[in-house]
């Protein structure tokens, strides 16, 4: 087995080496959780249910630890790396609540009663990126836990160290062997086995829209339900009438985050042309101020992007002749550093503006006019996220219904609540992660008909 060489971005230099999976690991992990799964659905509801508080507890004891550890392979911030983590915890908390609630229905007919029961699917391969690492993985992880299915997980080749760690503290936790096994290697082989292995009964993925558009494909040979987050290309929409200064201040955030390596970036910004200068001016010294360093330095706000490649990636849509109104600063030398760029005005058409770049790169785009703005929010393919600032309820309200997104925000650049639904419409994905609605997605409906002899 080849090694893993796992890299450090900030520094450039290797922090981890680990084996390489393939194909004959990824049909041991299936095995083994195909083995586990008849104990784990039998687990009593509430028993399964302290299992997942025990694991919560077990992973906010190591916090600080896992938080370090995310923050120097993926590159984030420390302060947000812990945000991350809390909130890996959190949902393991909010799923734990859910073996007990699981509930089916009973239905009027002639003759008997008729029932619904929710049943596990059996193994459940999940395969996650490097952006939010464990992140979601704990959102897929935990709902799946909960419903009584056993895992295969596969994290990102450039970020496997946090998977690794949850599969370690899950047993420690008292996870049952093999109910949740981390295959670490690369997509295109164990990532590919899994949605092509017939043990597998579904796949949750979130990744890039076109590794998805594959998997969608692949998993129809044996129709394996499937779940996908994938990319996007959201609008953060400002009105003429809204608080410019509130719109500006958390503008940075919605797109730099993660050094916009963010599948909810607002990367396209519209604003309402008799506005856009004012909200430039706003905006400049937030974007030039924008700490950018070590992600082990509590000031830190944005850190480097994952890889050399990434690098490059993002380099190529800003060329020399870009029309870049703002640029922050990033340091030299050693580390994937890149400076976040506001790039003004740009049409809807144009490459930066409808590609995802997934790069601390954002396009100011100036409208006329409510019925322009929801056009434009929707000339894309994706449909994951975005924002509406304006004082005018009304308007909120119809802007956020006409926009094709699965996840908008009011005045706010949230995205991601533990107990609220997320996910997209068109490219963006099929299903939803996190809230009640997860749990739907590892779970099958079963009708039971009982005749009870009555005419
Ligand atoms: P990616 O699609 O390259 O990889 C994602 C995962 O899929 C990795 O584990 C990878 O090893 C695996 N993979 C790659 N090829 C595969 C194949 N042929 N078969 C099976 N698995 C395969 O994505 P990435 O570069 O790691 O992450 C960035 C992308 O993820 C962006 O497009 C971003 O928008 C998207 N994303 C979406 C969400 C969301 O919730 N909608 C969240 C985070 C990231």
């Amino acid at each position: 087995m080849s090694a893993i060489e796992v890299i450090e971005p900030a520094t450039e230099q290797v922090m981890a080496e680990l084996p390489r999976a393939g194909v004959e690991e990824v049909d041991a992990a299936v095995a083994r959780a195909k083995a586990a799964f008849p104990a784990w659905r039998g687990v009593a509801p509430a028993d399964r249910g302290a299992l997942l508080h025990g694991l919560a507890d077990a992973l906010a004891e190591r916090l600080e630890e896992l938080a370090t550890l995310e923050a120097r392979n993926a590159g984030k911030p420390i302060g947000d790396a812990r945000g991350e983590i809390g909130m890996v915890v959190e949902t393991f908390r909010y799923y734990a609540g859910a073996p007990e609630r699981l509930l089916g229905q009973t239905i009027p007919v002639a003759g008997g009663v008729d029932m619904t029961f929710r049943e596990p699917l059996g193994v459940v391969g999940l395969i996650v990126p490097w952006n939010f690492p464990l992140t979601i993985a704990a959102w897929k992880v935990a709902p799946a836990l909960a419903a009584g299915n056993c895992i295969v997980l596969k994290p990102a080749e450039l970020t496997p160290l946090s998977a690794i760690e949850l599969e370690k503290i899950a047993l420690e936790a008292g996870l049952p062997e093999g109910v949740l096994n981390v295959v670490a290697g690369p997509g295109s082989v164990c990532g590919a086995r899994l949605v092509e292995h017939p043990d597998v009964a579904k796949i949750a993925f979130t990744g890039s829209t076109e590794v998805g558009r594959g998997i969608a494909a692949g998993a129809a040979a044996t129709i394996k339900r499937v779940t996908l987050e994938l990319g996007g290309k959201s609008a953060n929409i400002v009105f003429a009438d809204a608080d410019l200064e509130a719109a500006a201040a958390a503008a940075p955030g919605a797109v730099f985050g993660n050094a916009g390596q963010d599948c909810c970036a607002r990367s396209r910004i519209l604003v309402e042309r008799s506005a856009v200068d004012d909200f430039l001016a706003a905006l400049a010294p937030r974007v030039e101020s924008l700490r950018v360093g070590d992600p082990l330095d509590e000031a830190t706000e944005m850190g480097p992007l994952i890889s050399a490649d990434q690098r490059s990636s993002v380099a190529a849509y800003v060329p020399d002749d870009a029309p870049v109104a703002i640029r922050g600063t990033a340091p030299d030398g050693p580390g994937y550093w890149f400076a976040p760029i506001v790039l003004a005005p740009v049409a809807n058409s144009e490459r930066a503006a409808r590609e995802e770049i997934f790069g601390p790169v954002a396009c100011v785009i100036p409208f006329d006019g409510e019925a322009e703005a929801i056009a434009l929010a929707n000339e894309t393919i994706y449909g994951l996220s975005g924002s509406i600032w304006t004082r005018d309820g009304g308007r909120a309200l119809r802007v956020a219904r006409a926009v094709e997104a699965g996840v908008l925000s009011i005045n706010s650049n949230t995205s991601v609540r533990v107990s609220t639904p997320f996910g997209g419409f068109k490219q963006s994905g099929v299903g939803r992660e996190l809230g009640p609605d997860a749990l739907e997605h590892y779970t099958d409906v079963k009708n039971v008909y009982y005749a009870t002899g009555e005419d």
